[in-house]
């Protein structure tokens, strides 16, 4: 009973103590647990870790790889602002965490300034092509081109958005010159780093996938003649990152958007042998960084803060975690109890159902995320969550006078980054990047990835009624996302909450429960994010993570719910302030570490 952590000799074991009892009681009851998974997995789960958690009172930084979260400690040292931190930390991820983010891509980053007390958005999402028209990913009429025929070479690549977005913070919070953040990582990528397990095994999987590897700049830079991954331990250069980092360390975003990168970067998507994408010059030239107002809402004493739509995360999180809240005597149950886990899955049902109707870029279509957050309608909701057995009908989306367009289904696949950091002064970045899946299009220009987030609309533009989808491709639109980079405060305004993972549409659920369990029943940030994860998007079965406890998964089957089992490989990575100090922690999952300064 409980969950064990290997570690390199070490083993950890949290005994839940409500687990022992309730299996005791319902041991006699048995049924099957779905094995079989029919989810695409691009990202691999690779072997835990150790959780780390890290203390200090005067800043902290929590990123996916050491090398960043060294780089991103340095800069801070060195006088840097934790824009800047999270700046040389993301550069050196787009370097040594290849699979999961880089400049080919976009991403999401909120920032606290303590002294104004004021919150920022930086939306660097990436945007569909001008070329495209609505029935981009469709075959023929009713039919979706499949996933992997869009996903890999130029078709789903979006106009990267991570350097504007990362030039647009600098510009307001950076402390130090924007070329020195480059520093680290052309060092790095000049001298070389260790191929770390999770690198080798997300290329070996790579290498097994649909389509494989075609890309020969991809195959040279992380494979042997022999067609095997580069072992692990072994010292991996990227030349070619280095100058490339050069050129916009030197020149700024310029160079990527109007000089030779951006040439390339069209070159590559319009020449792909596995299939040409839209992209052109203009798309580059045309892209804005938006810097916006973050989506805010308060619930009871707490004031939750993230990305706004497009990105569907932080609303759907918070709207999870408020219906939850509304249900009677939440705070009773343990954290890691099947009664809390029973809610859980139903929250997720009802929420997902207005996040996959609703939620779309606001440039063009109405998000009511206002109307979805009341305390009328999350009460009206919280009413639907049985509290005794599973329901046995799929939640539909709430009824919203405003809008009128229908449910949408749009794979979203879990690669992606998070870090956090609170530098000297106490100001905050949250901030998650993607290139989408697992070494995105899998198209390698100047040694860095680019993203396949096109995937993330919807491949069909209008339902079974004929309607048109809200998160449909439309040209210059940003995909719909579910990063969740957030920040929650106290009633005194004061933030209490760094937080934000990756995971694709899981991130929703793995960043909802943490929440939930932390800051409503009383666990603390290291067994809420250990604890086991569960999610459910909004589909008849819901899926639980493969070495949860034998009595959770019997008892959640007893109470009617279905699941399937697999490795759900968040990569949380959250700092609680309290009382002036900072606790980081780094999920176990992943191979991310956490650094007091
Ligand atoms: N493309 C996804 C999104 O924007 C992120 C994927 C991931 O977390 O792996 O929501």
């Amino acid at each position: 009973m409980g969950k064990i952590y290997q570690t390199d000799g070490a083993t950890r074991r949290v005994t839940h103590p409500l687990f022992l009892s309730i299996a005791l009681v319902f041991s006699c009851f048995t049924s099957g647990v779905y094995a079989v998974d029919d989810n695409i997995h691009p990202e691999v789960a690779s072997k835990k870790k150790r959780v780390l958690v890290a203390k200090s009172q005067t800043g902290m930084v929590i990123t996916a790889n050491d090398y960043a979260t060294q780089a991103a400690s340095d800069t801070i040292l060195k006088g840097g602002s934790a824009v800047d931190a999270a700046i040389a930390a993301q550069l050196v991820l787009g370097l040594v965490e290849p699979q999961s983010s880089g400049i080919g891509g976009g991403g999401f980053l909120l920032h606290y300034d303590s002294k104004k007390k004021q919150l920022k958005h930086f939306n660097g999402r990436e945007t569909a092509p001008m070329a495209v028209n609505e029935d981009h990913f469709m075959v023929a009429k009713n039919k979706a081109y499949p996933f992997f025929d869009a996903l890999v070479g130029g078709y789903a690549v979006g106009t990267p958005g991570l350097v504007a977005m990362m030039y647009n913070a600098h510009k307001q919070y950076g402390k130090l010159p924007w070329a020195s953040l480059f520093e680290p990582a052309i060092l790095l990528a000049s001298n070389g780093f260790i191929i770390s397990n999770r690198l080798h095994d997300s290329l070996k999987a790579l290498a097994k996938s649909p389509k494989g590897v075609s890309n020969k700049a991809l195959a040279a830079l992380y494979f042997q003649t022999n067609g095997e991954p580069k072992p692990v331990g072994s010292i991996l250069r990227n030349p070619q990152l280095a100058n490339t980092y050069s050129e916009i360390a030197n020149k700024g975003p310029k160079a990527f958007y109007q000089g030779t990168i951006g040439q390339d970067i069209v070159q590559a998507v319009k020449n792909d042998s596995n299939k040409k994408g839209l992209l052109n010059k203009k798309d580059l030239i045309r892209y804005q960084s938006l810097i916006e107002t973050p989506l805010c809402k308060n619930i009871g004493n707490f004031k939750f803060c993230g990305s706004p739509p497009p990105s569907s995360g932080p609303f759907t999180v918070t709207q999870m975690v408020e219906l939850l809240a509304k249900t009677p005597e939440l705070k009773g149950l343990a954290y890691d109890s099947p009664g809390f886990y029973h809610r859980f899955i139903e929250a997720a049902k009802l929420s997902f159902a207005d996040r996959n109707t609703y939620i779309a870029d606001p440039r063009f279509t109405k998000n009511p995320t206002k109307a979805l957050l009341s305390p009328g309608y999350t009460e009206k909701r919280a009413k639907l969550i049985p509290l005794l057995k599973a329901s046995d009908e799929l939640s539909v989306a709430g009824d919203i006078d405003e809008v009128d367009y229908l449910q949408v289904k749009s794979p979203n696949q879990p690669s992606t980054t998070h870090l956090s950091i609170v530098d000297k002064e106490g100001n905050i970045v949250s901030m998650t990047t993607s290139i989408e899946h697992a070494f995105g299009s899998r198209i390698q220009v100047r040694g860095f990835l680019l993203n396949n987030q096109l995937t993330d609309f919807s491949f069909t533009p209008i339902n079974k009624n004929n309607e048109k989808i809200a998160n449909r491709i439309e040209p210059g639109k940003m995909p719909r996302s579910s990063m969740s980079p957030m920040i929650i405060f106290n009633e005194k305004d004061q933030p209490i909450l760094v937080i934000g993972s990756p995971g694709g549409a899981w991130i929703i659920p793995y960043v909802a429960k943490t929440i939930t369990q932390h800051l409503y029943l009383g666990a603390s940030l290291e067994d809420a994010i250990e604890s086991p994860h569960i999610a459910n998007t909004n589909r008849l079965h819901a899926t639980i993570e493969d070495d949860a406890p034998d009595s959770l998964k019997k008892t959640l089957e007893m109470l009617g719910h279905e699941f399937k089992q697999r490795p759900l490989t968040s990569g949380i990575h959250a700092i609680k302030i309290h009382n002036g100090f900072y606790t980081g922690v780094a999920d176990s999952r992943r191979e991310g570490t956490a650094k007091g300064l």
